[in-house]
């Protein structure tokens, strides 16, 4: 049985992550990383928690508080990683060439009755379409 949707936390596991990227992101060193979760599942295991893949990013950023490179530093800069999609409770927007077709509200429906022609129905396509 699929559960139903739940909002991601740092505890979610891949297995119970509701949608199919899994979106990383840095305050300070502007990394960012999109992961299928399939891949990310095939790699980490399906129980790996989004907590535990967070810590595996902050190990390679140069912000890292873990890494031996650097000195410790009560007051310094570390990683600001953080998954944008923790907490979130509808599906992250994903980037056109990503997401595919997607349908947009409106079109035909809701076009006054005082226009005269039909305007062409908008869509969204993917990528840059070469
Ligand atoms: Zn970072």
């Amino acid at each position: 049985m699929i559960p139903p949707p739940t909002t991601p936390s740092t505890e979610t596991t891949l297995l119970h992550y509701p949608w199919i990227v899994v979106r990383f992101r840095c305050h300070y060193c502007e990394r960012a990383g999109d992961s299928r979760l399939a891949a990310l599942a095939a790699r980490y295991g399906m129980n790996t928690t989004l907590g535990e893949l967070l810590d595996i990013f902050v190990g390679r950023c140069p912000w890292n508080p873990h890494s031996p490179l650097r000195k410790p530093q009560k007051y310094g800069m570390k990683c600001g990683a953080y998954c944008p999609d923790i907490g979130r409770s509808g599906p992250p927007d994903l980037p056109p060439a990503m997401g595919g077709l997607t349908l947009i509200d409106g079109g035909k429906a809701e076009l006054l009755p005082a226009e005269r022609r039909a305007k062409p129905a908008r869509r969204r396509v993917g990528g840059d379409g070469s």
